[in-house]
């Protein structure tokens, strides 16, 4: 028991620190901000994030992002980070939140595992994201041609993957006569699905919603154009 404690304390204090050198370094950036290009807009509540998410992935479908200066960025963050958002995204390498919200280094946690599903880990992220960070959006995304989702639709059998399909299974829907939309209708009720459990699982997520303080929201990006819907 004690033991437990201690770990405990040795988080929080961790966690204490971290929002320490949060506070610092938004003073430390209002001083020298005349020199400091914004990552990119103020963002102060969940819709700002959500407006910002949604110009950003316009910024990067029209070419014309402007969170590319990384090394401004990793200046501007070397003491601190103030991200306005947490994304839960699939593993596929077509689907990088940094890049398609046009969001750089510092603006977003990204959570990513085949299928963008929920377990403690991820939750447990969130929860630092949102809680101790002040994150003030959730986004679970998921996406067309998802290989996780077809590998539940397939009953693939594969060391741990087995495990982590089954996870996905409950969010099937369709019929096998169209395999192709019955894997893309799938990964939109496994975002829903995803964010219900997470809302369940999680009441420190779930108080800050009921609470206005955070948003949750589910995405679905189209890997043949880039675009992401908001499925809100
Ligand atoms: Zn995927």
């Amino acid at each position: 028991m004690k033991k437990v404690i201690l770990q405990i304390l040795v988080i929080c204090t961790g966690l204490l620190i971290a929002s320490c050198g949060q506070n610092k370094t938004n003073n430390e950036t209002e001083t020298h901000s005349e020199n400091i290009v914004k990552n990119s807009v103020e963002v102060n509540t969940p819709d700002d994030a959500l407006a910002e998410m949604k110009a950003g992935n316009k910024r990067f479908l029209d070419g014309k992002l402007v969170n590319t200066d990384y090394k401004n960025q990793i200046e501007q963050t070397k003491d601190g980070q103030h991200p306005h958002t947490i994304v839960l995204t699939c593993i596929d390498s077509r689907t990088p939140p940094e890049i398609v919200f046009d969001q750089g280094i510092g603006n977003i946690f990204v959570a990513r595992v085949a299928g963008n599903i929920e377990d403690p880990n991820i939750l447990g992220s969130m929860e630092y994201a949102v809680k101790v960070v002040g994150s003030k959006l959730i986004v679970v995304m998921g996406h067309n041609n998802c290989g996780a989702v077809k590998g539940a639709i397939d009953n693939v059998e594969l060391g741990n993957l087995t495990q982590l399909v089954d996870q996905i299974k409950p969010a099937i829907v369709g019929d096998t006569t169209n395999i192709k939309d019955m894997v893309n209708e799938t990964s939109k009720n496994n975002i829903k699905l995803t964010i219900e459990k997470i809302l369940k699982s999680s009441p420190v997520i779930d108080e800050l919603v009921k609470e206005n303080k955070i948003k949750i929201v589910g995405a679905y990006y189209d890997v043949t154009s880039g675009e992401v819907t908001f499925l809100e």
